[in-house]
């Protein structure tokens, strides 16, 4: 099933998402099969439970946007353990539609995280996916791209969305 993307406003967004401690069951199996399915309909490259209305620590990724299913990753109760370098890129999130920035990221990370069986796992990411792991590891945290923004830019942003609002278009 896809579920519709939650946007900014909602608070799911902003409150940090609860550890998961249950693994293989068949409810958490449909639910990362639907996050995929909600990723791929929405043309992401990378979703958080929140982003759906769930308060739950998983992340999943797909740079390829289900072109090539091997490159699928599913990170539970994902956390960076090692960062290095700075990037300076343009992102955009599922959550705020129409809005694209530049924000600051490291350039490489190291994540630990449990797989869909609870089994832990580390990996690096560079460029990209090293962005991706950055952003989804905040969306679970309950923390926002737009707060990575200058203040500036948060601002224009905001003003945009408010007016979005009004108009009924957000
Ligand atoms: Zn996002």
């Amino acid at each position: 099933m896809t579920y519709p993307i939650v946007r900014y406003g909602n608070p799911v967004l902003e409150r940090p998402a609860e550890t998961v401690k249950e693994f293989d069951t068949p409810e958490l199996k449909k639910l990362l099969e639907d996050m995929f399915e909600s990723m791929y309909a929405a043309k992401g490259v990378g979703l958080a439970a929140p982003q759906i209305g769930i308060g739950r620590r998983i992340a999943v990724i797909d740079p390829t946007n289900g072109q090539d299913e091997a490159q699928r990753l599913v990170l539970i109760n994902p956390e960076i353990i090692e960062k290095e370098g700075r990037l300076y890129e343009e992102e955009g999130c599922l959550s705020f539609p129409e809005i694209r920035e530049k924000v600051v990221r490291h350039a490489r990370v190291r994540i630990r995280a449990q797989d869909e069986h609870g089994k832990w796992f580390e990996m690096d990411g560079e460029d990209v996916l090293s962005r991706c792991f950055q952003h989804e590891i905040d969306h679970v945290d309950g923390m926002l791209f737009i707060f990575r923004m200058s203040a500036l830019k948060r601002d224009l942003n905001l003003r945009k969305i408010r007016k979005m609002q009004r108009e009924g278009k957000w």
